[in-house]
């Protein structure tokens, strides 16, 4: 139940959590509560006791939990969950015309009926299905026999997934059972579905991340669309948990299933798939037969070498781009300028310098004139020639901002439209921009990988990728599966009704595997090289990775933590542990910030592990009181 609490000078809304029956020791002064604010809980024993997991395992209070899922009005002491209540927002009424469900095709009917047998035995299960295979179709169709039953369901998506096209769709068929739940809904509404949601009802939550830490009864499936995007993962504040893995915690809980669904797994999913502990069902074709896109690769270094380019448009592109505009028809540019870290590029080989520990790309540091590694903290000077090849480095990187220049240079008649993080701050911008390029409003867009989203477009022609080097570059072991994920979705906006679509992918690196791999739409290989480098080089799913962030104005005293941080846990986990890590933005709003890194074998007590690291946090917290000390699990 919510209390009224006095906090220093301050009364403060909490949540009693449970009774004390042991003495108290003299040391804990205590105060009364100064009233308690409801007559019943605002808080179901089922989600305290999720939030209680997430708090464990990804290392946090479960205050932290509570304040991220307790819409801000809820936390207000003059808000009531008791009716008669004037400031209450209401639900929005759905007063469209009730459609019927589309019938499955074959393949959908085999997957479902697949599904719902792996069921009997698996909690999980993964729907490895390609792009526009109809997986949202199948999902209605498990949804309708939950919502029959009198169960609820909960349908997450990634944030940005959030749009009209998806929500239409469900209220077409589900009516006002459906109930959307993410940031954009104001604070007033999620405070009145959290209220309804402490009542049981049948109904349909689709919602974000946080969706998930709403109170839920007779919880029958919970689906987790586009399970592969890094989106679930919250990277700050605290919680800093995965909404995928507090989901397959959620529903088992609960006594629910779970169904993972994606044109591309995370490699830890498939993992999991494969070696039995989800169900695995697949569906390979796309609805009504439509064509995989056809992928074709130009080779940037051939391009340039010839002088063959417009800016970053090489002949061949430009020239595809003319005929599908002339056609009447659209082209998505796809260039990710997001978490672009700067690095050094081969002229020759298109590689950059690489850490001899991590297999990851080094990243370039200006001012230190360094090139280090984001995982181990391995530091070099910058070599003056490539050390794969003997060839020409250089800084590259260019974003949408100027490619939507170098499109009105060369396309000038061109209608165009960019999408990224500065042209959607706005609440409606995003939706703005997709409903006007639905509606052909306009020739060409322009994005990040915010254009890469389950989106539907049945006039795209075109789709292009301006460089996939950036993604195949980035710092990370999980670079090569991002690129593949996202190139694949990307290619996926392609070729939706009538003819095959097409897709270009402009590189330095034509030989990298991973492109080989999106031409040729082959998940499996991707996973199978990616899996092997995983084992080889201790990532996950072999390795669970913590990782523990220092941050302070004064650098020497972060220096100083991190460096004790660092002392203290290799005592204890020896080799598992990093060197001291300076990340790429090594300072954020005048904090210093320093990492060091854990890895810990799958198989070991992953509990025990933790909390030998709270210990030492703790003992370094001691020393240096004002250096904030963050532990992020499973970082992503
Ligand atoms: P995915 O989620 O696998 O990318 P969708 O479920 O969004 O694919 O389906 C792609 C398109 O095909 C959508 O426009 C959808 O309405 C249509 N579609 C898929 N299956 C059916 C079906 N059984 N009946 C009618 N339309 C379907
Ligand atoms: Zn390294």
């Amino acid at each position: 139940m919510r209390v009224l609490v006095p906090l220093g000078t301050k009364q403060m809304v909490g949540i009693v959590l449970r009774e004390h029956t042991e003495p108290i020791p003299d040391a804990i002064r205590l105060r009364d509560v100064i009233m308690a604010l409801d007559e019943q809980p605002a808080v179901n024993p089922a989600q305290l006791a999720l939030w209680q997991w997430i708090a464990d395992y990804y290392m946090c209070h479960i205050g932290d939990v509570m304040a991220a899922a307790l819409p801000a009005r809820v936390c207000d002491r003059t808000y009531s969950f008791s009716p008669v209540k004037k400031r209450r927002v209401k639900l929005p009424e759905y007063i469209g015309e009730i459609e019927d469900i589309h019938p499955l095709n074959d393949e959908q009917q085999r997957a479902k009926q697949e599904i719902l047998q792996a069921w009997q035995t698996q909690e999980t299960v993964l729907l490895h299905g390609v792009t526009a295979s109809g997986k949202t179709e199948v999902y209605i169709h498990l949804i309708q026999e939950q919502l029959a039953q009198g169960h609820q369901v909960l349908y997450l998506v990634p944030e940005i997934a959030l749009t009209t096209q998806l929500t239409d769709r469900l209220q077409r068929v589900f009516g006002d059972q459906v109930v959307v739940y993410h940031s954009r809904v104001s604070d007033g509404l999620r405070a009145e579905i959290y209220r309804q949601q402490l009542h049981p009802q049948p109904r349909l939550i689709v919602g974000a991340r946080s969706a998930v830490l709403l109170p839920f009864s007779g919880l029958g499936l919970v689906i987790v669309d586009e399970e592969h995007e890094t989106s679930y993962k919250q990277q700050e504040p605290a919680p800093r948990y995965h909404a995928r893995s507090a989901a397959i915690m959620l529903a088992h809980q609960q006594g629910a299933k779970v169904l993972l669904g994606t044109a591309t797994p995370a490699v830890e999913t498939y993992h999991n798939a494969l070696s039995g502990k989800y169900g695995l069902v697949s569906m390979t074709r796309r609805y009504k037969d439509i064509e995989l896109p056809k992928v074709t690769l130009i080779d940037l270094e051939r391009q340039y070498h010839r002088r063959e380019m417009y800016g970053h448009f090489s002949d061949p592109l430009v020239e595809r781009m003319r005929e599908v505009l002339q056609a009447g028809r659209q082209v998505i540019l796809f260039q990710n300028r997001r978490g672009y870290a700067p690095q050094l590029q081969c002229v020759s080989c298109g590689q950059p310098p690489r850490c001899p520990n991590c297999d990851v790309p080094l990243t370039l540091h200006m001012q230190a004139h360094e090139l280090r590694c984001h995982y181990c903290g391995h530091a070099r000077a910058i070599p003056s020639i490539c050390p794969a090849c003997g060839g020409e480095l250089r800084v590259r990187g260019f974003g949408t901002e100027r490619l939507e220049d170098e499109v009105a240079q060369y396309f000038p008649e061109a209608r165009v439209l960019r999408m990224d993080l500065d042209t959607t701050r706005q609440k409606t911008a995003y939706q703005d921009i997709i409903d006007r390029f639905a509606r052909h409003e306009c020739d060409i867009l322009i994005g990040t990988q915010m254009v890469s989203k389950g989106l539907h477009f049945d006039d795209v022609g075109l789709v292009a990728v301006l460089s996939a080097d950036h993604l195949l570059n980035q710092p990370d072991f999980r670079a090569y599966e991002r690129a593949f994920q996202m190139l694949s979705q990307v290619a996926g906006r392609a070729g939706r009704k009538g003819q095959q679509g097409e897709v270009i992918i402009q590189t330095w690196q034509r030989d990298n595997g991973v492109l080989r791999y999106v031409l040729n739409h082959d998940y499996e290989a991707l996973y199978q090289e990616q899996i092997a480098e995983r084992r080889q080089f201790h990532y996950p799913p072999f390795y669970r990775i913590i990782e523990l962030t220092l941050r302070h104005r004064d650098e020497q005293a972060v220096v100083e933590a991190a460096r004790l941080l660092q002392r203290r846990l290799q005592g204890v986990f020896a080799e598992r542990v990093s060197g001291v890590v300076v990340p790429s933005i090594a300072r954020v709003q005048n904090q210093h910030i320093r990492l060091v890194r854990l890895r810990i074998e799958a198989g070991a007590n992953i509990v025990r592990a933790k909390q030998m690291v709270a210990e030492q946090i703790d003992y370094v917290q001691t020393r240096h009181k004002r250096v904030q000390i963050i532990a992020d699990v499973d970082p992503q």
